[in-house]
């Protein structure tokens, strides 16, 4: 819930929170009040944010705030959300326990200092955590909030809230709305975090009279989405950097009344996730590499690839394939895959590294012998190779599938082979010469 009203006086959760930092790290306070009068919407002006004096130029203090950072947001934010902290600015970054899992994002450059925080810390608490209602502070969890913006009396009737420029008492109404009104007792918010490819979901608020029809619209930077008007709404790529709200409508008879709900922060890029880029082919000069890219979510539209050497970049190397030179032998090749997709953070995967050694100087010629019959069994033999391989391990495959347990040269074909085509394949192993992999002529159908 973000500043509404104006109560400056410093409340006991947010005292507590910064003698507690200020006990166990050090620094000093740089405030907490401020005047209702002075600059934008802060929740300084109720008396729950604080603001605590440390340097991002004092390794020493910076080194202290970040023993702090961690403590509070370890866990997905499990110290944070006892506290009851809403959000806090160090350094020009932000962390909220909204979006825990987007961890600290980088602010828009406010200019100075001071206003990119970077002589003190800002915090800012929910109602229950100024007020010292949470659990860190009670030891009981709390699952609705206790307070409403309207203070610590626990009245929750207060709408509508008159707007903070209300400079004299009382700065909130009491007033409850006509009954035939539908107003919003807590106001529509956003569930889920701004990333692109993730779904929002609309938080209608409360609305009283109970039994009002609520209808959603989403908005970007305040205009209406076309089509948009579920209770959900999956950010695609072009909201990137947007502003991206929900207005919830309520109607009862012919009374109709719309609130927004607070802004989300601007939409994130999305991420892609990419796992496991293999090298295929033989670890031997004059041999094509090739890449088996693994698994990538969404998938990218373009693909950019680096090949290294010992983990270096090899030079004009950034094709999808790869001729191992005769210099790389004794080296370790691998291959940087860089995925991209509109609306999404580049995603880079690199795979294992693989030593490059020798080539056989021969190697044999995979085939199949035995009759293309149920029950028959089939001998797969690898030819003459030099030098000769002192392991093979082998595979039998229909109709392009490996065979499940069919690892052994001879194969007894059953059933379920009716109507396919057989290959035997096997991988030659001797230490200093790179694997390589034989197969057979297709064999069959089997009958
Ligand atoms: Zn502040």
């Amino acid at each position: 819930m973000p500043q509404t009203t104006c109560s400056p006086s410093a409340k006991a959760g947010t005292k507590a929170l910064l003698s507690l930092l200020i006990k166990t790290w050090g620094g000093s306070s740089s405030g907490i009040s401020r005047g209702c009068g002075v600059g934008g919407r802060s929740e300084h002006k109720e008396g729950r944010a604080l603001d605590w004096h440390m340097s991002v130029k004092k390794a020493s203090q910076r080194k202290r705030v970040a023993s702090a950072m961690k403590w509070i947001t370890a866990n997905n934010g499990e110290v944070a959300l006892r506290l009851g902290i809403m959000y806090m600015i160090w350094n020009q970054h932000i962390w909220s326990t909204y979006y825990p899992e987007l961890g600290w994002r980088k602010m828009a450059d406010r200019g100075g200092t001071t206003a990119n925080h970077k002589d003190h810390v800002h915090i800012s608490l929910s109602w229950d955590g100024a007020y010292k209602q949470t659990s860190w502070w009670t030891g009981t969890p709390i699952v609705e909030p206790l307070n409403s913006r309207c203070g610590a009396s626990g009245v929750r009737a207060c709408l509508p809230t008159i707007p903070r420029t209300s400079k004299s008492w009382p700065y909130q109404s009491t007033k409850v709305p006509a009954s035939f009104t539908p107003a919003a007792w807590t106001l529509p918010g956003v569930g889920g975090s701004p990333q692109v490819g993730r779904l929002q979901r609309a938080v209608p608020g409360k609305w009283v009279p109970a039994g009002a029809t609520l209808t959603y619209q989403w908005t970007s930077n305040g205009r209406a989405i076309p089509g948009a008007t579920a209770d959900n709404y999956l950010l695609p790529p072009e909201q990137v950097g947007r502003e991206v709200e929900v207005r919830v409508t309520a109607t009862v008879g012919s009374r109709v009344e719309t609130r927004a709900s607070n802004n989300i922060a601007d939409v994130y890029p999305g991420r892609m996730a990419a796992a496991g880029p293999r090298i295929v082919g033989v670890l031997a000069p004059g041999k094509i590499l090739r890449i088996n890219l693994g698994t990538w979510k969404p998938a990218p539209t373009r693909l950019t690839f680096a090949w290294l050497r010992d983990g270096k970049k090899i030079k004009g190397a950034t094709g999808s394939t790869f001729t191992v030179r005769a210099k790389d032998k004794g080296h370790k090749i691998s291959v940087r895959v860089s995925g991209y997709r509109l609306g999404y953070y580049t995603a880079t995967a690199t795979s294992a590294r693989a030593r490059i050694s020798s080539a056989f100087g021969t190697v044999g010629t995979a085939t199949i012998s035995g009759s293309p019959t149920i029950g028959s069994e089939l001998v797969g033999s690898t030819g003459s190779w030099n030098p000769a391989p002192t392991a093979f391990t082998y595979q039998w495959y229909a109709d392009g599938v490996a065979i499940a347990g069919a690892t052994k040269a001879r194969f007894t074909v059953t059933s379920a082979q009716a109507g396919r085509t057989l290959v035997f394949t096997a991988v030659g192993r001797r230490s200093g010469y790179a694997s390589t992999d034989v197969r057979s002529a297709g064999f069959g159908p089997i009958s």
